[in-house]
């Protein structure tokens, strides 16, 4: 073979590999108009090369974000440099269907893309190369690392039994309140509240119709909350609540509404309905409260007394 018989051959080798390749190859003249269209995009697309070439880009489909396109090419196109879209911010510039089999789960592929400018003999920038990389599988791992890690998160701030907020968490909020109130002078109150003679419901009916007593108090508890609020299981038939920017007209409104609903709304359980009653104790926040378990303790306080009054009622704390 002649030197020209070799480069000839080259081209073509470059040219089937560049058919090939499992990325999308796709070349815009400076109108935007396509130039190549490799068979990776071929296969995704269902449009032929053929088809393809001398089209204008953004009439091929009709869902391209095309006005952030056209910028994107038009920087390439003026520095003379690279530009990229990551599919965390642009899950994908081709909407092509999924059809790998392990990530079968996600409906679309997921792209990067760089772009590079193409020059002249003279240096000229006459088209733009778009790499069209599929990151589905890489993309799919990472979104559900992120919702087990989420759900792991909220597996590990709320309490199986009643899903609200467990102890350590509820704290948390605790201390964050309290510093809020130190810093900013903001209202808020504290209601602590736990369930009469308990410990016979689960001698008399067992310890699952115990635990059906607590989630139905609790439904009670979630469904009196107001959007701020923020509810928790202390302690085994024991819950607490942090009403932000309620003063204590407000917060002893909300117990002692809890409390009539609990007293008039038998719990069904086993084909019966116990009757339950519930004590509450109400602590407004105030520069009494050195920090926030002495307010904690003013609540638990003021539901000692609510037990001590004879149970089935609301004690407010003394301000
Ligand atoms: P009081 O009116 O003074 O509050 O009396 P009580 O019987 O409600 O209170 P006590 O503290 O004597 O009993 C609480 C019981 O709650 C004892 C414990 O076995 C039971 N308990 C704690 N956690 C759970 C739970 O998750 N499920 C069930 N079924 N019982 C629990
Ligand atoms: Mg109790
Ligand atoms: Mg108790």
């Amino acid at each position: 073979m002649n030197d020209t018989e070799l480069a000839l051959s080259d081209v073509h080798w470059l040219m089937g590999l560049l058919q090939t390749i499992e990325v999308g190859i796709v070349v815009l003249d400076n109108d935007n108009r396509v130039h190549t269209w490799n068979g990776f995009m071929e296969n995704h697309s269902g449009i032929d090369a053929g088809d393809a070439r001398g089209q204008p880009l953004f009439e091929l489909f009709d869902d391209f974000p095309e006005e952030w396109l056209k910028r994107k090419l038009d920087t390439v196109r003026l520095l003379g440099t690279r530009a990229f879209s990551v599919w965390e911010q642009r899950p994908y510039l081709f909407r092509f269907r999924n059809r790998r089999p392990v990530t079968g789960t996600e409906p679309y592929m997921f792209q990067n893309v760089t772009f590079f400018p193409l020059t002249d003999r003279h240096g000229e920038v006459d088209a733009v190369c778009l790499l069209i990389y599929d990151v589905t599988d890489m993309a799919s791992n990472r979104r559900q690392l992120e919702r087990t890690n989420a759900q792991l998160k909220q597996l590990s701030q709320t309490d199986g039994l009643t899903g609200l907020f467990n102890r350590s968490t509820w704290e948390a909020f605790l201390h964050t309140e309290f510093e809020r109130h130190r810093r900013y002078g903001s209202e808020a109150a504290l209601v602590m509240l736990d369930i009469d003679f308990f410990k016979p419901v689960n001698d008399t009916y067992g310890h699952q119709a115990g635990d059906e007593v607590i989630r139905q108090i609790s439904s009670l508890i979630k469904f009196n909350l107001r959007q701020p609020d923020i509810a928790g299981r202390y302690g085994g038939e024991e819950f607490a609540v942090i009403l932000p920017e309620t003063d204590i007209v407000g917060a002893e409104c909300f117990a002692e509404r809890i409390r009539a609903v609990v007293e008039q709304q038998p719990v069904q359980c086993l084909e019966k309905a116990l009757d339950i009653t519930v004590s509450l104790g109400v602590a407004p926040i105030n520069d009494q409260c050195p920090n926030a378990d002495g307010w904690l303790k003013a609540a638990d306080d003021a539901l000692y007394a609510a037990k001590g009054g004879g149970r089935n009622q609301v004690v407010v704390a003394p301000c």
